[in-house]
């Protein structure tokens, strides 16, 4: 029996232990479905505060981590990915991880978090080598873990771990981790890497440019976020980079975890269903309804999930919200972040209490009875590298309203009047008057096309969205990137 291929993951987020976005839904979910698929993944992650550090094992031994300016010494822990055996192994370090906040607290980001990156990164591989896991494939997802293929060229060479691949998954073009030069001294690589050629850009320290230039392969999270990464639009700057790998870029959708995410299983809801018998989902509309204090009426329910930044175009479709709640509608909004954002949403909520309300949180279980008992699901998205709401929505037969960009255009059908077909709502450009024409056109397609939004529910509910296939994906890409780097296949 030829022995598995080794992948380690690399990540700041994995869920259920950390997560502020889609980049934990993915490292949680994607390692399951690759040890199904015959892969020996498994993740390396920071053991922030937030993790139940009793749950995890001790591991025996002393972690030596180089830095710059000199050592620093961390412990390891084990755990599981729930209901699975893909090892999560937790880096311990007081100073650097034992805090508050992932990145940052309410001052803002820390300041020591090239270090605490850094790390990440390099405690990994000291990991590996007191775990006896050499990994072909190292796979550093986002600018958190962008060094991992830098160091893998650099620090390690001579070392087993030089020998393996590196993929580097991009999230999100628009966090590239980007520092002022001085920061360099925290990563221990001298100033040689210091250029624009590699870790410099514009006279700022870029770590996800160094991933992107050192990496065997870059991925990103969607076929249409691939390409769009190589246009200044959505480049935020790389473009060129990411231009000058040329083929090695290839886009990767993410997939819906279904041991989280399935309406038939789900124990946050009020009840489950299924594509075959949705009687349990008006079960679920109702409990949203009282939960959130508004009439419990048969109106077309709006639903919003997302982290509240400029990303998400909340602001467009705040600009609509007074005009579209004079209509038959409701609208629940879930979401935490940027203040003003906050502010503008909760004002909007006070305004219209009998058509709106409004949570300023992060709330897991609130997040899944929203995505059930929702009608439509609204993310105008200015980019969405993959977005992982939609993809629940479609599961939950819910159907996603989006702005046409990304992974959003990628995975919603839209619907089609003329034939009934579609999966969701879809517009372009995102302006205001095209939000609300497209708001308008499902509250319409509610109340004169019952028949055809029933149909797209169930259709919805049954897209392909699964790991499985992404996984299959990676695996081929692994075995690219081990033959590119290696100069000949994966042979066991
Ligand atoms: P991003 O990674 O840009 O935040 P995605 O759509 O890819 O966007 O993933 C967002 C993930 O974070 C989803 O699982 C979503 O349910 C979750 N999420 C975002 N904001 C909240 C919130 N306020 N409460 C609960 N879950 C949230």
């Amino acid at each position: 029996m030829p022995r598995p291929l080794r992948v380690l993951h690399i990540a700041s987020e994995c869920a259920p232990f950390a997560k502020s976005g889609g980049l934990g839904d993915v490292t949680g979910a994607l390692p399951k479905y690759q040890r199904e698929a015959g892969v020996d993944a498994r993740v390396v992650l920071p053991l922030y505060r937030g993790v139940d550090w009793a749950a995890q094992a001790r591991l025996p031994f002393t972690l030596t981590v180089p830095m710059g300016g000199g050592a620093a010494f961390g412990a390891a822990r084990e755990g599981r990915l729930p209901g699975s055996d893909a090892p999560v192994y937790f880096l311990e370090h007081h100073h650097y991880y034992d805090r508050d906040g992932i990145y940052g607290d309410a001052r803002g980001d820390f300041g020591d978090n090239v270090a605490r990156f850094t790390f990440l990164c390099r405690g990994a591989f000291a990991l590996s080598r007191a775990l006896g896991f050499v990994p072909d494939v190292v796979h550093a997802h986002d600018w958190q873990a962008a060094l991992a293929p830098v160091f893998v060229d650099t620090t390690e060479w001579g070392t087993e771990i030089h020998g393996a691949a590196t993929v580097l998954t991009i999230h999100n073009m628009g966090y590239q981790g980007q520092f002022h030069a001085d920061a360099l001294r925290s990563t221990g690589l001298g100033w040689e890497h210091y250029h624009a050629g590699e870790l410099e850009h514009y006279g700022a320290l870029n770590l996800l440019k160094g991933g992107i230039l050192h990496a065997t392969r870059v991925t990103t999270v969607s076929p249409t976020y691939a390409r769009e990464i190589q246009t200044s639009e959505h480049g935020a700057g790389l473009d060129g980079v990411v231009r000058s790998r040329g083929r090695d870029v290839v886009g990767i959708l993410n997939g819906i975890d279904a041991a989280v995410w399935d309406p038939s299983t789900d124990r946050h809801l009020a009840a489950r269903y299924t594509a075959d018998d949705m009687s349990g989902k008006l079960i679920c509309k109702r409990a949203l309804q009282r939960e959130a204090g508004l009439p419990e009426r048969d109106v077309p329910l709006f639903g919003l999930v997302t982290r509240l930044t400029d990303q998400k175009g909340i602001d467009v479709l705040t600009s609509v919200l007074p005009a579209m709640l004079d209509w038959e509608v409701q609208l629940i909004a879930l979401g935490s972040g940027d203040p003003s954002i906050e502010r503008g949403l909760a004002a909007l909520a006070r305004h219209r209490p009998d058509k709106m309300a409004a949570y300023l949180r992060f709330d897991d279980g609130l997040a899944h009875r929203i995505e059930a008992g929702s009608d439509f699901f609204v993310m105008p998205s200015r980019y969405e590298p993959c977005g992982m709401n939609q993809l629940y929505s479609l599961r939950y037969g819910t159907l996603p309203i989006v702005h046409a960009t990304g992974g959003l255009a990628d995975t919603v059908w839209p619907y089609d009047d003329r034939t009934g077909e579609g999966t969701g709502f879809a517009f372009r450009p995102l302006s205001p008057r095209a939000l609300l024409d497209t708001l308008g056109h499902a509250t319409w397609a509610y109340y004169e096309r019952p028949d055809a939004v029933r149909a797209m529910r169930r259709r919805a509910m049954s897209q392909p969205f699964g790991w499985d296939r992404s996984a299959a994906q990676y695996r081929e890409l692994y075995l690219d990137a081990v033959a590119a780097r290696r100069g000949r296949g994966f042979d066991g």
